[in-house]
């Protein structure tokens, strides 16, 4: 199907965009009648994840630089990020590796003191996106049924969920420890789906990575949204893009 005309038709053209408009709101019409139920993913989807991992390691590296680490903050971010690029942005022995590939041996003054500037500064960085708790208040009021699908391990979403103090708002929580799968996996998938008790065109998935959360959610049959907002993606096959989180009560009734 052509989408733009060359210009010698224009009453086509316009018989054309309008016919694509009208289908368009009736997509979206017919979808807000069938959203009962909404999985959220929790990383750069209801927070900026990239940001709070960010300032956390530069306080970590701060401190180490303070207790004599002999490093400038540019080399020790790069590989403190090459590590994390293999061994996954959860890696919980990330400083320890990291004394370690630079001096040889852990010194356990700067592992301690990085650990605790890190967690400081997470304690201040773990925020929701603007609007996060308002749109779940009124998703909550218009009777939906609200989770969490997340590849993060289970007490770290829960850490994060309650440091913002959002947990109330969902209704379960379905995390990597639950089926020892990730997404775009249909296993964590269909756990979600039978937490929803709810089929799969009744629910939408929300989330930021557009293979994970998107593709996996667009194979078990659920309506998706994306959440370029937080995404290092720039585009993604979902039915929905969201600018911002509060976009998503656009998609319900
Ligand atoms: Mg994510």
């Amino acid at each position: 199907m052509k989408l733009q005309n060359s210009g010698e038709m224009p009453h086509r053209e316009t018989a054309h965009s309008t016919f694509l408009e009208v289908m368009f709101i009736f997509k979206e019409r017919s979808q807000e009648h069938m959203i009962k139920g909404i999985l959220f993913d929790v990383d750069n989807t209801l927070i900026d994840f990239y940001r709070f991992k960010e300032e956390s390691c530069n306080a970590a590296i701060d401190a180490m630089i303070n207790a004599g680490l002999r490093l400038n903050k540019t080399r020790a971010k790069k590989d403190i990020y090459a590590i994390f690029q293999k061994k996954g942005l959860e890696y919980p022995k990330i400083f320890d590796d990291f004394l370690m590939k630079t001096e040889g041996r852990v010194d356990y003054r700067k592992l301690a003191r990085a650990i605790i500037a890190y967690r400081n500064r997470r304690q201040r960085f773990i925020k929701p996106y603007t609007g996060v708790e308002t749109t779940l208040a009124k998703l909550k009021k218009k009777g939906l049924k609200i989770g969490i699908l997340s590849d993060a391990p289970r007490l770290k979403a829960w850490m994060r969920l309650c440091t913002m103090g959002i947990e109330d708002y969902f209704d379960f929580v379905v995390t990597f420890d639950d089926t020892g799968q990730r997404k775009p996996h249909p296993k964590p998938f269909a756990q979600a789906l039978g937490q929803m008790k709810l089929r799969p065109e009744e629910i939408l998935m929300v989330g930021d990575n557009s293979k994970r959360d998107i593709d996996g959610g667009r194979k078990l049959g659920m309506h998706t949204a994306f959440a370029a907002y937080g995404s290092k993606d720039r585009t993604s096959k979902a039915d929905h893009t969201l600018r911002k989180f509060s976009d998503v009560l656009k998609m319900v009734r």
